[in-house]
Parts: C-alpha cells; sequence; structure tokens
C-alpha cells in the first residue's frame, strides 16, 4: 500500500513532506490540484481538475484516491484539507509530526516547545508534517502523471476561493522569505511600518509581525509570525519592538540568526538573540536603512 502526499506545489514545506512520506513508505503517489508540481522520486502525480482552492473539494478529491495514507505539508491548507479528509475517510489524524514509524509517530504539541507521541488507531492514517522539521532529501526518477476529475457533492463548493489579491511582497511568502523584518507593539502604529517595509525591500525580505500587531489591526494576519501564525526559518530574522512571547518565539525558532531590537535590554527576546540592538525602533531602523543605502552606494 502506498503513501499519498499532498503537493501544493514544489515549494520547500511541500518538498519537506514529501521527504517525510518517502522515509515512511517506499512506495509515494501525489495528488495535486490544477497542474504537476515538478516533483521526481514518486510513483504517479494524481491531477485533480480543479484549479480553485475549495477545501472540502480538495478533501473529497483525496478520499475518491482511497489511500490507507495521506501526508501533507503542515500549512493552513494542508491542516484544513487533511481534516476534512480524515472525516470522510473515518480515519485518524495527526497535525504537526515530526517522524512517524507504522502507527507511531512523534508530533509537535503547543508550538513546538514539546514533542508528544502517541499512537494512530485506524485503518487510514493522515498526517501534516510539522513546517522546517525535515531536511529535504534528493530524488530523482519522473513520475506518471495521471489526471482526474473528482466527483463532488454540492456542498464540496461552499468554501471556496472567490479573488486573490496581489500583496505587496514582490511573490515572496512569509514562510520561504531569506530575511524576515518583523514590527510589534513597540513600532507604535501602522504607520511605523513604512520604515520596516524599507528595510526589508533592501534585504530582498518581507514584514512580519506579533499577534500584538494584528489585534490592533495594524497589519493583516496573514504577516503574523508565530504559534497562530506562519512559521517561518529566514536567514535572518529582525524582531523590532517585539518582546519574544513563547507564542512568538514558536513562529520563528527556524531562524538562522536573529537580530533583535529593543528598547529593552531586559525584554525575553534577548535569550534567543545573535545580535542585539537596544534603543528605539523609529530611530534604529532607519539608521540601518540610512547605512545599508550608503554602503550600496
Ligand atoms: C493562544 C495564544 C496564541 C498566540 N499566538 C501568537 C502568535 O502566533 N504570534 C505572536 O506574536 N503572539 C501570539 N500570542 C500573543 C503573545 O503571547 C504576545 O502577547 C505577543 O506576541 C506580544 O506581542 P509584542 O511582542 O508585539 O508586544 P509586547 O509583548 O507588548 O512587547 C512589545 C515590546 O516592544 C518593546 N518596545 C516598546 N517600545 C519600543 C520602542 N520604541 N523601540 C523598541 N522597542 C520597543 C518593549 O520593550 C517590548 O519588549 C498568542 C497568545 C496566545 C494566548
Amino acid at each position: 500500500m502506498s503513501t499519498l502526499v499532498l503537493l501544493e506545489g514544489a515549494d520547500d514545506l511541500s518538498l519537506q513532506a514529501l521527504t517525510f512520506a518517502r522515509r515512511y513508505d517506499a512506495e509515494v503517489d501525489v495528488v495535486a490540484f490544477g497542474e504537476a508540481p515538478a516533483v521526481t522520486g514518486v510513483r504517479t502525480i494524481h491531477v485533480a481538475e480543479l484549479d480553485e482552492y475549495a477545501p472540502q473539494a480538495w478533501a473529497r478529491a483525496i478520499a475518491s484516491l482511497n489511500p490507507a495514507t495521506v501526508v501533507a505539508a503542515g500549512t493552513d491548507r494542508g491542516n484544513e484539507v487533511l481534516a476534512h479528509a480524515a472525516v470522510m475517510l473515518d480515519g485518524v489524524f495527526a497535525a504537526n509530526v515530526v517522524e512517524a514509524n507504522g502507527d507511531e509517530v512523534t508530533r509537535q504539541r503547543w508550538g513546538g516547545s514539546l514533542l508528544e507521541q502517541a499512537r494512530l488507531h485506524g485503518d487510514v492514517k493522515l498526517m501534516t508534517v510539522a513546517p522546517h522539521a525535515v531536511a529535504i532529501e534528493p530524488t530523482d526518477g519522473e513520475p506518471s502523471v495521471e489526471r482526474f476529475a473528482p466527483q463532488l457533492h454540492d456542498a464540496d463548493l461552499v468554501v471556496r476561493v472567490s479573488e486573490r489579491v496581489d500583496t505587496s511582497t514582490g511573490g515572496l511568502s512569509l514562510a520561504e522569505a531569506p530575511v524576515v523584518v518583523s514590527g510589534g507593539r513597540g513600532v507604535g502604529s501602522a504607520e511605523g511600518f513604512g520604515a520596516l517595509e524599507e528595510l526589508a525591500g533592501l534585504l530582498g525580505g518581507v514584514v512580519g509581525c506579533s499577534r500584538a500587531v494584528t489585534s490592533a489591526g495594524w497589519r493583516p494576519h496573514t504577516d503574523q509570525v508565530g504559534q497562530t501564525g506562519t512559521k517561518i526559518s529566514p536567514d535572518l530574522y529582525i524582531p523590532c519592538g517585539i518582546s519574544g512571547a513563547t507564542q512568538h518565539m514558536a513562529g520563528c525558532k527556524g531562524a538562522k540568526k536573529l537580530l533583535a531590537i529593543n528598547s529593552d535590554p531586559e525584554a525575553p527576546i534577548m535569550a534567543s538573540a545573535d545580535y542585539a540592538v537596544i534603543g528605539d525602533v523609529a530611530e534604529i531602523v532607519p539608521a540601518i536603512t540610512a547605512e545599508l543605502r550608503r554602503v550600496k552606494g
């Protein structure tokens, strides 16, 4: 029996899920939507003829392939679709898994601050893979591609994407950006993020934020880093005016280097910082930007 992997594309999180599945099972098939992702090392890519995202319809397509094991990346979509698919398949679902062997899984709980060992009791097993917990392994071997039109129920399209709004990040996603400049309550206002946008732009990165900021309505929820936001793993993370609450840190543990900018030398974020600048965000960020502009000429 093979393992079916839901791939949202050929992005890093999808490839991490694919590596996880290949470690779990020697035979791996893929299900994708709209077009076949450019991946190798799997047997067959089943491409469902459904272009727009509709969680229940995607789950119905997965269920129609009668899988015994389903794996997806632990993204918002991966978790949402597999939750629906688990209901349709009468299966058991574990989210944020980092390791699995047969019916035994190790998964992250509490935003990654503890690991839980669990057993999946059920004939159909569904797992999402914790973001950035698995190193991508290279693959080869061209898969065959089979297109299919899933038989949907009327209710399957009740929730679906109806509109797309472009962001100003030039196509870079928060989850995959090499540099993330995040702002917290210490930035002071929505307008204060202009300076962070400028710095992120110069560094080829994107802007993120803390939950205090999304709660204040200064930035959209899609910008939030943390346990209930996006998990990031940039080469450089620059939290500005962010205290470093555990729920925030759960989202940026994967950062390779952390440069904290905060007026409080005792702020908890300092415990995780590789570098720190103690001072007012409103002065430090423009000063770094000016220096970068000078160096870049
Ligand atoms: C279930 C649950 C889930 C949560 N999920 C998330 C999540 O996903 N992401 C998240 O971020 N939070 C999350 N939170 C909220 C989290 O607990 C914190 O409340 C939040 O992260 C605090 O945001 P902050 O650091 O911006 O604000 P604060 O904690 O108020 O910190 C502001 C910081 O700015 C500094 N500062 C102030 N003025 C300046 C200045 N002028 N210049 C420089 N520094 C300055 C201060 O010294 C302070 O360190 C969650 C909470 C719960 C209960």
